[in-house]
C-alpha cells in the first residue's frame, strides 16, 4: 500500500489551496477527488467570487480576508496566472441598513470605505442603477472578482501527480488514516477533508449541523452594456425588499452574473437538479429591472451551485453560517476544513496555508470560532453516529 504524509479529501477551492500550501514546504501530500476541473459540480466551479476586505458578517473576517489577499497575489506571482481581479465593491439598502452598516463598521475599523455614501451619489456615480435616493450605499475599494475555475488551475499547477482522479472513503487505523478509492488504497498519518457538501457523509456526526441549499445564478443581458462594464461598474450587493442579491460586471462579455445570497431550498449533496428555472430566478430579475435596470435584461446563462450552511451551535454565540476548521476531538489526525457556507471562497488562500499548518503542526489550532467544540456534541469528544 502507498503510505503519505498528508492525504486531502476534496479539492475544491479549499482543498486545493491546501494542497498547494503543503506541496510548496515540501510535504508528501496526495488530493483526491472524481471531479473533471472546470465541471459543473461542488460549490467552486463556475468563473466567479466575490472578494470582499470588509465582510457584513463580521469584522472579525477582516484580517483573514487581507491574509487571503496576500495569498491570492503569491498564488498569482508563482503561477503566472491572474486570479483575482480588482474591483470595487458596493452594498445598498434602505435607510439604516444592517448590511451597509455592518459594512461601514468593519471599514471604519481599518479605515476604509470610500465613494457614494447614499443611493442618490450611487445613481450618479454609476448610471446603471437606478436605486432610492434615501439608500445607504458604501464602497469598498479593495475588494476584487475572484476567478474561481483560475484560482483552482491554479492551486493544482505541478500537482497533477499528486492528484488521485477518485472518490474515497476514510477509516482511521492504529497504523495510520487508510484512504481508500476504487483503485487503490493508501496509508496517511494525517488527512485534511474538504468535500464541501459532501462533508456529513465523512464525518460521522456533522451532517446534523449542517444545510445543503441549492442556490441558482442567472446571467442577464444587459439593458446597457456600457454603463455595466468592468473597471467601470462596481461588484454590487442589494439588500432588496425580497432579499439579497448580488452581482457582478460584465467582466466576461457573457452579461451579469446575478444571484440570490438568502438560502435556496434545502437539497441533498448529490441533488444537482436541472438548470433554473425562470421563476427560481424571477427574484433576480426583478430586483434588477427595479434597482439597476442598467444590468437588466433577458436570461442568456445560467448555473446552479450548493451552499454548506452550518446550523446554529448550541455552546457559544454562533448563529450559524460559520466555517468548521479543527481537528476533530477525538482523532487529532482528521482535520475538518470545510464547510465554508456561501462566502468562504474569498478566504481560500488563508484557509488552506491554516489546515497546512495544523497538519504539519500540532500546536497550530483554528480560531475559535472556527471550532467544533461550538456544538456540544463535538465538545464532549463524543461523535456518536448520528447519521
Ligand atoms: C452560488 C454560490 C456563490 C458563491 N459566492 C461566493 C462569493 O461571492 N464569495 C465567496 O467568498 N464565496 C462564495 N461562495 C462560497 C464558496 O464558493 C464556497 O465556500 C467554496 O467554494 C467551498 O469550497 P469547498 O472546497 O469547501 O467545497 P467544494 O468546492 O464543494 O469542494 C468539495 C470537493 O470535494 C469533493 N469530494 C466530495 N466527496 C469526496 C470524496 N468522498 N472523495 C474525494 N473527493 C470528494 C467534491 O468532488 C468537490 O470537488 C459561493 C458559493 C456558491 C454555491
Amino acid at each position: 500500500m502507498r503510505l503519505c504524509e498528508i492525504a486531502v479529501v476534496g479539492l475544491g477551492l479549499m482543498g486545493s489551496a491546501a494542497l498547494h500550501s503543503l506541496s510548496r514546504r515540501g510535504a508528501d501530500v496526495i488530493g483526491f477527488d472524481p471531479l473533471d476541473l472546470g465541471g459543473p459540480r461542488g460549490s467552486s466551479h463556475g468563473s466567479c467570487r466575490v472578494y470582499r476586505r470588509f465582510n457584513f458578517e463580521s469584522k472579525a473576517y477582516t484580517d483573514l480576508s487581507d491574509e487571503a489577499f496576500k495569498g491570492w497575489r503569491m498564488l498569482e506571482s508563482a503561477t503566472g496566472r491572474t486570479v483575482l481581479l480588482p474591483s470595487q465593491v458596493l452594498e445598498a439598502g434602505p435607510p439604516r441598513s444592517k448590511l451597509v452598516a455592518e459594512s461601514r463598521a468593519a471599514a471604519a475599523l481599518k479605515g476604509g470605505g470610500t465613494g457614494p455614501t447614499t443611493g442618490a451619489e450611487a445613481n450618479a456615480a454609476f448610471p446603471a442603477f437606478r436605486l432610492p435616493t434615501d439608500w445607504d450605499v458604501v464602497v469598498q475599494e479593495s475588494g476584487g472578482i475572484l476567478l474561481a475555475e483560475a484560482a483552482l488551475r491554479a492551486f493544482r499547477e505541478g500537482l497533477e501527480d499528486r492528484i488521485v482522479r477518485a472518490t474515497a472513503r476514510i477509516r482511521p487505523t492504529a497504523a495510520g488514516i487508510r484512504i481508500s478509492t476504487p483503485r487503490e488504497d493508501i496509508l496517511a498519518e494525517k488527512v485534511i477533508v474538504a468535500a464541501g457538501p459532501w462533508i456529513g457523509g465523512l464525518i460521522p456526526g456533522l451532517a446534523r449541523h449542517l444545510k445543503i441549499t441549492r442556490q441558482t445564478i442567472g446571467w442577464f443581458a444587459p439593458a446597457q452594456p456600457d454603463a455595466v462594464r468592468y473597471g467601470e461598474f462596481p461588484v454590487f450587493i442589494l439588500e432588496a425588499a425580497r432579499g439579497l442579491v448580488y452581482g457582478f460586471p460584465d467582466f466576461e462579455g457573457r452579461g451579469v452574473k446575478a444571484a440570490q445570497h438568502d438560502h435556496g431550498p434545502v437539497v441533498g449533496a448529490d441533488a444537482w437538479g436541472p438548470p433554473p428555472s425562470d421563476d427560481e430566478l424571477e427574484l433576480v430579475g426583478t430586483t434588477l429591472a427595479e434597482l439597476l435596470p442598467g444590468a437588466a435584461g433577458c436570461i442568456v446563462d445560467r448555473d446552479v451551485c450548493l451552499y454548506t450552511n452550518t446550523l446554529a451551535a448550541d455552546l457559544r454565540g454562533d448563529k450559524g453560517e460559520e466555517f468548521i476548521i479543527d481537528r476533530l476531538p477525538d482523532d487529532s489526525r482528521i482535520i475538518v476544513a470545510s464547510p465554508c457556507s456561501g462566502h468562504g471562497a474569498k478566504f481560500a488562500t488563508a484557509i488552506g496555508a491554516m489546515v497546512a499548518d495544523m497538519a504539519l503542526d500540532p500546536k497550530v489550532t483554528a480560531p475559535e470560532a472556527f471550532r467544533l467544540d461550538r456544538y456540544s456534541q463535538f465538545a464532549s469528544g463524543l461523535r456518536g453516529s448520528g447519521e
